[in-house]
């Protein structure tokens, strides 16, 4: 690949020359501010640059001349924007003043006057700049249709250089940070091992350089084993344990070795992985008519629609944006398709601990939890996936850190076991992954076989009338 970049890295020779000859080293990304084309490429170009930046030498110059020449001793060759430029002689010497002067101005205690050759200045160098600009971009026109027969060849260079640069960025930060080179194989299976998120890493690191070692906070690096008969981990833990970050650096990791570069991990064996799909985040899109749970639902269903048994499939607390049992019902019901029907490689998050009772009845499903403890009434995060479930939320816990008020704390804590007492009492549990009982499926079924058995195009309009009917009938049904 690099010996293809590097022929097409060589531009074509003349072009090269010109290039270097007409463009200024570092030129101004807008010709229209001027500062592209090279100093040297055009005569008349660099002379009108050379009045702008050497008009107060000129004006200094003329006035050493001129008082030379005239013997005023307090001649002054001045300007302003009213009258532009002019030489000042007070009262005293008007007896001096040439011939060749033409009155400009009258004051009280000077008159002032203009020459042929300071009106000739004048003229220059008021144009100066605009005259430059335009001459800069005429030079530019010129030397864009002398490129013009190389343009295939300069795209290719174009496109090469930024391969290169793509290349020699994940390079650099491969043999910088550690990353190792991916192996790819042809039995389905992400298996991670000491994988880390780059970003957060890169933050951490920054963090503790500011801090000093005492303070520092090191990236935990995570392991992740999926294969054909561990499709799918039920993501349990604290908020603030680490489960976007672990998710996020499996689909980092899949995106970097698909892209051809090394990863940030120890080492990574891939099966063939066909896309990643992600449900990440409250987003919402109230413009477009699009609440927080409908966009979450939307894009939950373009997942389920598809994913492919070669996908990475991730879902970031799905359920959240509606009521707890709707919600729940839904993961459970999601999770279920994902793992039976899609069968895609699956993270999923979520705050549902009932959701932990899947991989019982799901042999492809693994229950794994970020690790936090305690220590007195605060939480530590460990930020190690462990497997099992987790056994707690530590939701007071984490709103405590974040400076929630005592008040409200203690009524949280409060409502909490009330809650917990509540849901041990009441044990009579829901199974959230059983199949749906038959009767729906016998209805939805009949509506299918009546459609099915409809032609549209041989309806008169009374008999599709009389057949909508039927139909609204056996819907009602169910
Ligand atoms: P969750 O999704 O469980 O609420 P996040 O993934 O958002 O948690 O992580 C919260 C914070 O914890 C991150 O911003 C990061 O600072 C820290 N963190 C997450 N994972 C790790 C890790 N593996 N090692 C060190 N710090 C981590």
């Amino acid at each position: 690949m690099l010996r293809e970049l590097g022929i097409d890295l060589l531009p074509p020779p003349n072009c090269a020359t010109l290039l270097l000859q007409a463009i200024a080293p570092e030129p101004a990304a807008l010709v229209r501010d001027g500062g592209v084309i090279a100093t040297g490429f055009d005569a008349e170009l660099d002379e009108l640059r050379a009045i702008q930046t050497n008009c107060d030498s000129f004006l200094v110059e003329l006035e050493a001349r001129e008082k030379a020449r005239t013997g005023i001793a307090n001649l002054r060759v001045q300007y302003n924007r009213v009258h532009g430029f002019y030489i000042e002689v007070s009262q005293g010497q008007l007896d001096k003043v040439p011939d060749d002067y033409r009155r400009r101005q009258t004051l009280k205690n000077a008159e002032r006057f203009i020459t042929p050759e300071l009106k000739a200045f004048e003229d220059k160098a008021l144009s100066a700049q605009d005259r430059a600009l335009a001459r800069e971009k005429w030079l530019f026109d010129q030397v864009l249709d002398r490129l013009q027969p190389f343009i295939p060849q300069l795209t290719r260079t174009a496109r090469a250089l930024a391969a290169l640069d793509a290349l020699c960025a994940l390079t650099e930060r491969s043999l910088t940070l550690g990353w190792c080179a991916p192996q790819f194989v042809l039995e389905p299976c992400i298996d991670i091992t000491q994988g880390r998120h780059p970003v957060v890493q890169a933050r951490l690191a920054e963090l503790s350089g500011m801090t000093g070692p005492s303070g520092s906070r090191s990236f935990i690096a995570n392991d992740t084993r999926m294969g054909v008969k561990a499709r799918m981990q039920i993501i349990t833990g604290p908020n603030m344990g680490g489960k976007s970050t672990y998710m996020r650096q499996v689909a980092l990791i899949v995106l970097l070795a698909s892209m051809g570069s090394h990863v940030p991990a120890a080492a990574c064996r891939l099966g063939p992985i066909d896309a990643i799909h992600t449900r990440i985040g409250a987003a919402d899109d109230l413009a477009n008519a699009q609440s927080t749970f409908m966009l979450e639902m939307t894009e939950a269903a373009q997942i389920l629609h598809s994913a492919t048994p070669h996908s990475l499939v991730l879902m970031d607390e799905i359920g959240r944006g509606t009521s707890t049992f709707d919600g729940l019902a839904l993961a459970s019901a999601i999770a279920t398709q994902l793992h039976d029907k899609t069968q895609a490689f699956t993270l999923f998050a979520t705050h549902y601990f009932e959701l932990t009772e899947f991989p019982a009845t799901h042999h492809a499903a693994q229950n794994v939890h970020v690790s936090a403890t305690e220590s007195g009434r605060d939480i530590v995060f460990l930020h190690e996936i462990q497997s099992g479930p987790a056994s707690k939320s530590y939701g007071v816990q984490v709103a405590r850190l974040a400076g929630m008020p005592a008040a409200v704390l203690n009524q949280a804590r409060h409502t909490l076991d009330a809650l917990e007492a509540h849901a041990s009492e009441s044990q009579a549990q829901v199974d959230l992954f059983a199949a749906p009982i038959a009767t729906e499926t016998i209805a939805a079924s009949a509506v299918d076989t009546a459609l099915a058995g409809i032609n549209p195009d041989s309806l008169s309009p009374r008999e599709a009338l009389e057949a909508l009917y039927q139909l609204k009938a056996l819907a009602g049904k169910t």
